[in-house]
């Protein structure tokens, strides 16, 4: 089974190769014909996926970095066999790796070798919408975009808003404490998570299922899973918070001449509109023009500048939401912060402007193999980031290009580095670890929102301390004490 696998997908090479240091632990069992029969004995048909051409988009992340060598996706449907298989997994040794939408951007989301991928998939049933309380309580496994769809039915939103909400699903949000465009407005997903069902590695279920708004009983036990990406337990249900949905809404896109001007027009923003800001982004000129290559826009919608900033705006009147909008429009143009903007002034021109920022990590794709970063810094060393790696990257002439781009109103630079031809160990060497250090000295974060994934969990020591992480590993211990749950992530060695 093994052999016809790797044949099949030897085109992009395996992460066993990339990482050649990493090595499959003999702490874990090796999947056999027994397993998979209990599985198919246990799980409906069409649940267990051992055909290997099947199992290769399991395999392989959103961005093409990773790519491991699962020959098992089980799909359960209820939180009934998703116990039935930790439980088996546990008692014989057998690695799982937690999937859901497979958008992860850090490298958690595929095994590495040949973990047994369990998948969320079928577990989307939407549950109750509490009016009252504007609380969602829902499967795990429901696309947001889905759910989104669903709350505005009744006058709410989810608290969280990205660019793959068409394909993420919420557990896998959870899973990884999503940042995206509005926490601005909604604050971290973390504050909106008032429930969880949690099935821990034993298969033993853990109930922190409320969907109070307020409760102050004893150690709040759903925490340590949120953001925790797959390594204590799995998410099968979650109960969120839903805001009310703005019928206001205005957005604005500014061009502007250096960062600086960038950083004067946010700080403007935040004093003119008040209330009603609910998103801040920005991007860099190269950026832009792969954004607007991908989208096959010939036009650029303003006069083109070196940074460009989108505003967004909400509130209970369209009125008000528009006014403030333009009044910062005025304000930024009189004082020459902005060079040219536009405020849209339809649902059409409101689509359009925000397709050029949310569909970036498309664009970079489309532009060759993308080293990807994702830093909190402060926002006046944001940008030399930035400019100090395009330096960095001159010589090469198979880089294409250095981009910076993010969640300006919550100082989240995605710094990305695409190359011609391919992965380059060269590149990688030259970039790691001297960008995480870089970030360490300034104090800022190595991972704002994607998680760490496989990919930087041995810079994790940068960010926390001893004691921290020497707490973390207790942790696992208590919750995984055979460290089935996504082995090789983002503690480093969690089995030793
Ligand atoms: C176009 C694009 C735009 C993006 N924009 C943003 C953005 O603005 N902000 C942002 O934060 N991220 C962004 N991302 C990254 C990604 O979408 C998020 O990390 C998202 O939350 C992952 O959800 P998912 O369902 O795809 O999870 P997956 O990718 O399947 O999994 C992510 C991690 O969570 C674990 N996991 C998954 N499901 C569960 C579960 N039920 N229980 C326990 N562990 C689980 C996995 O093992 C993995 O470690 C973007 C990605 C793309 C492709």
């Amino acid at each position: 089974m093994l052999f016809q696998f790797i044949r099949r997908l030897s085109t992009s090479p395996l992460t066993r190769v990339r990482h050649p240091k990493l090595r499959r632990s003999t702490h874990y069992a090796t999947l056999t014909d027994k397993d998979v029969n209990f599985f198919e004995n246990l799980l409906p048909r069409g649940s267990v996926i051992t055909n290997p051409d099947d199992c290769a988009p399991y395999n392989i992340d959103w961005i093409k970095t990773c790519q491991g060598q699962s020959q098992l996706v089980l799909r359960p449907k209820t939180v009934k066999e998703v116990q039935a298989i930790l439980r088996y997994c546990h008692e014989h040794q057998l690695a799982v790796c937690p999937q859901s939408g497979n958008t992860g951007l850090a490298g958690g989301s595929v095994p590495v070798f040949d973990e047994i991928v369990l998948s969320f998939t079928s577990m989307n049933s939407i549950g109750d919408f509490d009016e009252n309380s504007g609380v969602l309580t829902t499967d795990a496994g429901c696309i947001l975009q889905t759910l989104d769809t669903h709350v505005r039915k009744f006058g709410h939103t989810m608290p969280i808003d990205l660019g793959a909400k068409g394909s993420c699903l919420i557990g896998g949000n959870v899973a990884t404490n999503a940042g995206g465009l509005r926490v601005v407005r909604f604050g971290s997903l973390r504050s909106a998570v008032l429930g969880l069902e949690i099935v821990l590695a034993d298969g033993s279920l853990l109930d922190c299922l409320t969907s109070l708004r307020k409760d102050n009983t004893g150690v709040d036990l759903k925490q340590p899973f949120i953001g925790s990406e797959g390594i204590l337990g799995v998410i099968t249900r979650v109960a969120l918070a839903c805001p009310l949905a703005m019928p206001g809404v205005g957005l604005g896109f500014f061009a502007c001449s250096s960062f600086e001007q960038i950083l004067s027009t946010m700080r403007l923003a935040r004093r003119i509109c008040g209330e009603t800001l609910s998103a801040v982004e920005f991007l860099d000129e190269s950026t832009y023009n792969l954004s607007l290559k991908n989208l096959k826009r010939a036009q650029s919608p303003i006069e083109p500048n070196k940074f460009y900033i989108l505003i967004e705006t909400m509130s209970s009147t369209e009125e008000h939401a528009k006014a403030t909008l333009e009044k910062l429009a005025n304000t930024a143009l009189d004082k020459e912060f902005v060079t040219d903007g536009t405020l849209a002034q339809d649902l059409t021109q409101y689509q359009d402007l925000w397709a050029i920022r949310e569909r970036v990590p498309e664009a970079l794709v489309a532009d060759g193999y993308v080293f990807k970063y994702d830093f909190s810094l402060p926002p006046s060393r944001m940008y030399k980031l930035v400019e100090e790696t395009q330096q960095r990257m001159k010589p090469f002439s198979n880089v294409r290009n250095v981009t910076g781009f993010g969640h300006l109103g919550d100082q989240n630079l995605h710094l990305n580095i695409t190359v011609k031809n391919g992965y380059s160990d060269e590149i990688k060497h030259e970039l790691e670890p001297w960008l995480y250090e870089w970030v360490a000295k300034e104090r800022g974060s190595v991972s704002a929102e994607h998680g760490l994934g496989l990919h930087k969990s041995k810079y994790l020591q940068l960010n926390k301390g001893e004691q921290s992480l020497v707490l973390m590993k207790q942790m696992k211990k208590m919750f995984d004490p055979k460290c089935i749950l996504n082995p090789y992530k983002v503690l480093p060695y969690q089995i030793d």
